[in-house]
């Protein structure tokens, strides 16, 4: 047993990721012989591309089994300034882009390399769970803006001027979101801009790992894309986890100033050295081959994320929009809290929803006070058909039995 004094006062900072707590709950309760239907895990179910798998494969076989510079091979680096500039209009070089085992990997190491002790982020609620904790185990301080669903949960220009301070160092935006799937327009980002634009020691992280997925006519439009102004202190950051079902390759990047690229690159060179070098062999293939896989899978979860939707509508006490972008949806329980199931507990909390949904029904959720917005659900819709139907009939029942 490790004896807890014995840990950094940093590490008893934070907590678990809520998320991956919630996947390992499953993996348990599974093991048990529970069966369980599992909206938790943000993880695309579908295979990585056969093309991408090959160039791993044919990396492996040509000896790159190596360690390479701890930013990324010059290979990668240079297929994913390209990328930048097809997808997503945004000119960077070889030089701007760090590549790190994971978006959520260049995220800390960002925070790492430029927060001392009381600094302030900017974190707009529903947040993606791991920021907060990520800007405290860093010694920062978050300032959670929260948002509310009659703004479609987004930050608005009178609330970040309202956050910003002397010691704002960063605003993390995340278009499309986890968990709501909302999708800032051009227009709204335009107008953060001029916010922005009156602050410029404040910088940017700008996560669009979901960049890909976007609904009913939606456009991603990359915040650095819509505010050139902010291109010099900003970092864009994605990956090849969501968009290629390459949650294990463990591959993302960021693309930024190269004063702060080569601090990352720094650090990584005293952490993990560099990223798996197949992983990056298969990246290059992912990034830029075929882009066939993303806009297949945008499709498949479209219309799950819809089918999702219409089996919630209509359940009582569950109020369910249909998403904009990512795959999850971020359904009000406010209709739920108060009553009692049918074993005599009362809901009193998203949480005790969850707890609901998971021991008596066997659909296991997330509760929406992990992301700062209760009282809510977030429903990954990354999962088969049958999964989501079956799951909904579940949730339907068990909401029909409260009393
Ligand atoms: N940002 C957001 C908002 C996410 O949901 C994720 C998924 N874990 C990541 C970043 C990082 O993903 P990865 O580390 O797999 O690239
Ligand atoms: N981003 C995914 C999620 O939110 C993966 C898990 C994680 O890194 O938090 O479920």
């Amino acid at each position: 047993m490790a004896r807890t004094e014995f840990l950094a006062e940093r590490i008893n900072r934070i907590k678990p990721s809520p998320s991956m707590a919630a996947k390992a709950l499953v993996d348990k309760l599974r093991a048990e012989g529970r069966d369980i239907i599992d909206f938790t895990i943000g993880e695309p179910d579908l295979n990585t591309p056969t093309h991408v798998v090959e160039a791993a494969i044919d990396a492996m076989h040509r000896g790159e089994t190596k360690y390479t510079g701890s930013s990324g091979t010059p290979a990668l680096r240079k297929t994913i300034a390209e990328k930048l500039h097809r997808d997503n209009g945004l000119e960077y070089g070889a030089e701007n882009i760090v590549v790190g085992s994971g978006g959520k990997h260049v995220i800390f190491h960002a925070l790492a390399v430029s927060l001392n002790r009381g600094d302030e982020v900017i974190i707009h609620a529903p947040y993606w769970v791991s920021y907060p904790d990520m800007v405290v185990v860093n010694d920062g301080v978050p300032v959670i803006v929260s948002g509310t669903e009659q703004q479609g949960f987004k930050l608005t220009p009178e609330s970040l001027e309202a956050a910003i301070t002397p010691r704002t160092k960063w605003l993390i935006l995340n278009t499309p979101n986890n968990p709501t799937g909302a999708v800032y327009t051009e227009a709204e980002l335009v107008a953060l801009g001029e916010v922005l634009e009156r602050h410029p020691h404040v910088w940017v992280m700008s996560d669009e790992i979901y960049e890909h997925f976007v609904y009913a006519g939606v456009r991603h439009v990359s915040p650095v894309k819509a505010i050139p102004s902010i291109k010099d202190r900003s970092l864009v950051i994605s990956g090849a986890s969501k968009g290629y079902s390459m949650t294990g390759f463990r591959l993302g990047f960021g693309a930024g100033p190269t004063s702060l690229v080569n601090a990352i690159s720094k650090l990584v060179s005293q952490t993990t050295t560099c990223p798996s070098s197949i992983s990056q062999a298969a990246a290059i293939a992912a990034f830029g081959g075929s882009q066939d896989a993303p806009r297949e899978a945008a499709k498949v979860f479209e219309a799950r994320g819809k089918l999702m939707a219409e089996l919630l509508e209509g359940v009582p006490g569950i109020s369910v929009k249909a998403p904009r972008g990512a795959f999850y949806l971020y359904p009000c329980v406010a209709g739920l809290i108060g009553k009692t199931t049918p074993d005599g507990q009362a809901l009193n909390s998203d949480l005790d929803v969850v707890k609901y949904f998971t021991e008596y029904a066997g659909v296991a959720t997330l509760d929406g006070s992990a992301y700062g917005v209760a009282p809510y659900l977030r429903l990954s819709f990354a999962t088969s058909e049958e999964s989501i139907r079956e799951g909904c009939k579940r949730i339907a029942q068990a909401c029909n039995e409260l009393r």
